[in-house]
């Protein structure tokens, strides 16, 4: 699947080893033992952090993003890297130097992005966890195409120090994994207050696991009902047309089961939605092309052959060293910031921004969460969207909201679909791939999310279905 980027068994036997040692002392952490690995954006002392690019092909980081060591010092082994979109610059995994990730239950299809090796991986059984770090969707939408669970906390639940800055305002690092039970045990390792960033909440550690099986309403009668009394939001904005036929059919099937568990639908208007993909795709590649500047091939990263002078070095290494879309959000977001288009396009979107942001506050006045697609159609064929790259912009509509208003958002499977009227193109004949529900809460509620997943995974089995044993494809 071209899913592992970097993989050192001398490194992960030591770490099997001396946690063996641990359990056999009777000194296991909480999750002594248990494999993980790592999406290539968050650095590592002990494998190579490309960010999927050739910028930082053999890049060694002299210390462990913060999530990283959390995961370490809770006594996980580390697998190894895997592939992403570079710099997280991605829907579908496509943008990385390393090539593209194949989804396990297609393999003619995208994994989703970017963190499209990590889904791909947990999705194969390759391992039972992975990082992810989602900056518009990078966790909830591969985890959907791939049919896993997966959360993105709210912003500055988990560090950013040593996650490779894409758009800082709204990177957010997140687990994925089989079950909304493990991304519970995961996150509560991850989260926590870093003095290394700024941006960092200084919140007392939360145990995610602690509420998964007890009902919503704390005095509810029945346990057949465990989710009485939870108002589920259902934005008109996510049930509209544009939303592909089997996603429609699966996400309201399992709204159905929500509502057998006790839970209640309510209608609720997120009037902004569609503003969010031209806000996002402003933000988001302004703050790219500051926190790309670092890479000038003098301090670190790809430096060029027998540069003329310096004007020659910056921009041949950066030249060769970025790919295509990576230069092309540099270009818009280095053009937004520009003197004469500041107010017309950044200083715009970060008004659109707080009203995407006030929707959330006005529907979270009539429900507990948020529900809908995580995209409006199941992943895609490789190759689809190749010469139009706005079409993964505007499939990534559903997920970016709540990131603008750094809310938490977890992404779950809930059945399959054929990708056939999926709006872009019919592919009859092809494998069935999974479909995810998104679940937004209000800030700070990831354990509201974990609980209503985890509960409608008890009475589901979405979650354990497996893709065929992978045959091996010849990657690009
Ligand atoms: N698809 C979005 C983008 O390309 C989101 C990526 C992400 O969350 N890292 O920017």
């Amino acid at each position: 699947m071209n899913a592992f980027l970097d993989l050192r068994p001398e490194v992960t036997l030591a770490q099997a080893r001396a946690a063996d040692a641990r359990i056999a002392r009777g000194e296991a952490r909480a999750l002594e033992g248990v494999p993980i690995a790592h999406k290539d954006v968050l650095v590592t002392r002990d494998w190579v952090s490309t960010a999927g690019s050739r910028m930082l092909a053999d890049y060694r980081s002299p210390f462990d993003a913060t999530v990283v060591d959390r995961l370490f010092q809770a006594g996980m082994v580390g697998l190894g890297k895997l592939n992403c979109d570079e710099f997280a610059m991605g829907s579908t995994n496509e943008n990385s130097a390393y090539g593209a990730v194949h989804n396990p239950w297609d393999l003619d299809a995208v994994p989703g992005g970017s963190s499209g090796g990590s889904a791909a991986a947990v999705a194969a059984g390759l391992t039972p966890a992975a990082t992810g770090t989602d900056t518009g969707g990078s966790i909830r939408q591969p985890a959907a195409f791939c049919g896993i669970t997966g959360i993105k906390p709210t912003y500055g639940r988990a560090s950013r120090y040593g996650l490779i800055a894409y758009a800082s305002s709204l990177d957010q690092a997140g687990p994925m994994a089989r079950s909304a039970k493990d991304c519970a045990l995961l996150l509560s390792a991850m989260c926590g207050f870093d003095p290394m960033d700024a941006t960092s909440l200084n919140l007392a550690p939360e145990d995610f696991s602690a509420g998964l099986d007890q009902a919503f309403a704390p005095n509810a009668a029945s346990s057949s009902r465990p989710l009485a009394g939870l108002r589920i939001g259902l934005p008109d904005e996510f049930f509209g047309a544009g939303v592909a036929g089997d996603v429609t059919i699966a996400v309201r099937a399992a709204l159905d089961t929500l509502e057998t568990l006790g839970a209640q639908c309510v209608r609720v208007q997120l009037p902004n939605t569609e503003l969010a993909i031209p806000a996002y795709y402003v933000i988001a590649p302004a703050e790219a092309s500051s926190n790309l500047s670092r890479f000038d091939g003098v301090r670190y990263g790809h430096r060029t052959a027998n540069p003329s002078d310096l004007r020659d070095l910056y921009r041949r290494s950066r030249a060769e060293g970025f790919g295509a879309e990576v230069k092309r959000r540099i270009l818009v977001g280095a053009y937004v910031l520009s003197h004469g288009y500041y107010d017309a396009y950044y200083l715009r979107a970060q008004k659109v921004r707080r009203l995407v942001a006030n929707d959330f506050d006005r529907a979270f006045e009539q429900c507990d969460l948020i529900a809908g697609p995580v995209a409006p159609t199941v992943a895609w064929k490789l190759g689809a969207h190749q010469s139009d790259p706005l079409a993964d912009y505007l499939a990534d509509i559903f997920t970016l909201p709540a990131s603008l208003a750094g809310l938490p958002g977890l992404s779950m499977p809930v059945g399959f679909g054929s990708g056939d009227g999926s709006g872009f193109g019919s592919e009859s004949g092809s494998s069935p791939r999974p479909v995810g529900m998104q679940l937004i809460g209000p800030a700070l509620q990831e354990a509201r999310l974990l609980r209503v997943a985890h509960q409608f995974q008890q009475v589901t089995n979405w979650h354990l279905r497996r893709p065929p044993e992978p045959r091996s494809v010849t990657t690009g």
